[in-house]
């Protein structure tokens, strides 16, 4: 997906992407028809300004023209302020494990900007140049809402935190799983014992410890079906060991196929564990930094900047 509309401030050696501090209007897929900078259009607000002393009913706009305009402007910054992303790109310097995204500019996307947010999104989104693609990073039931994360996620900031910045800044409360459940932060998220799904209805089981502690071999869900608990725990086991191999290869080795294993791991953690899960947090992070790093990226040569 291509913004109809974006904005670059920072002049970059990346690869493909800035070029230049400028304004760059794109070709609107919705009216079909090449939007041009202000001022190259004869008939814009810029050239058609009276010169002073000139009568605006001589050669300036209309009282109406200049009210659709105030309109049209004031629309536009209100959807800028809750609709617009950040276009990031990578940068760092040789290991790209330590990359981290900044912000070079920003964009409007008709169709993302309906994406409502989660603070445990289902996609990530990644910049190739000004072109945002969306790519799961969990699994997502067929027909269920997908959801980005508007800039808060809930194992990095308290759900006061990210509640009082979501509604400042985008005027709602969020009724995310992560916020009805007050999920804790990743330091706090449970590491020992994971809460087990149903085999068969996916839903969360009772936690062994609620079961006095003692790995069962079966856990039987409200809804009657048994799942085998040791047995879906080998196979856990068996999948972590690949994944943890996979991130000691990562950056040295094919990152695609690095990638591929995280994906497989994500994907047996889904099938077998209900969130909020450490290892499972881990290991959307990493598939996270694989995801963004083939997209835009540059190498910074003097001092990385702080965080910001
Ligand atoms: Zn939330
Ligand atoms: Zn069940």
């Amino acid at each position: 997906m291509v913004p109809v509309f974006w904005f670059v401030w920072s002049q970059t050696t990346s690869n493909g992407f800035c070029e230049s501090l400028e304004q760059t209007v794109s070709t609107d897929p919705v009216a079909g028809q090449a939007r041009t900078a202000p001022g190259d259009n004869p008939e814009s607000p810029k050239t058609a300004a009276p010169s002073c002393g000139e009568s605006p009913e001589a050669s300036g706009p209309s009282s109406k023209q200049l009210e659709t305009l105030s309109l049209a402007l004031t629309h536009h910054l209100q959807v800028i302020q809750c609709n617009a992303f950040a276009i990031p790109e990578m940068q760092g310097k040789e290991d790209f494990r330590t990359y981290v995204p900044r912000d070079v500019g920003v964009g409007l996307y008709p169709v993302h900007g309906l994406l409502n947010h989660s603070c445990d999104p289902d996609l990530d989104l990644c910049f190739h140049g000004n072109t945002m693609v969306g790519r799961a990073v969990k699994g997502v039931a067929k027909g269920s809402e997908i959801c980005v994360d508007y800039g808060v996620l809930y194992f990095t900031q308290p759900r006061e935190v990210r509640q009082t910045t979501l509604r400042t800044q985008y005027y709602f409360d969020c009724m995310c799983p992560a916020c009805m459940n007050d999920w804790p932060l990743w330091q706090d998220i449970e590491c020992t014992v994971p809460t087990f799904r149903c085999g068969g209805c996916r839903g969360a089981l009772p936690r062994v410890s609620a079961l006095g502690g003692q790995l069962p071999t079966h856990i039987e869900c409200s809804c009657g079906h048994e799942t085998p608990i040791m047995r879906n725990l080998s196979e856990l086991n068996a999948s972590h060991q690949r994944y943890a191999i996979a991130m000691q290869l990562r950056p040295n080795s094919d990152n695609s196929a690095i990638v591929r294993t995280l994906i497989e791991h994500l994907r047996t953690m889904d099938r077998f564990i209900a969130p909020p899960w450490r290892d499972y947090v881990s290991c959307q992070s990493s598939i996270k930094q694989s995801f963004r790093l083939l997209g835009s990226w540059h190498h910074v040569l003097g001092e990385i900047p702080p965080p910001e």
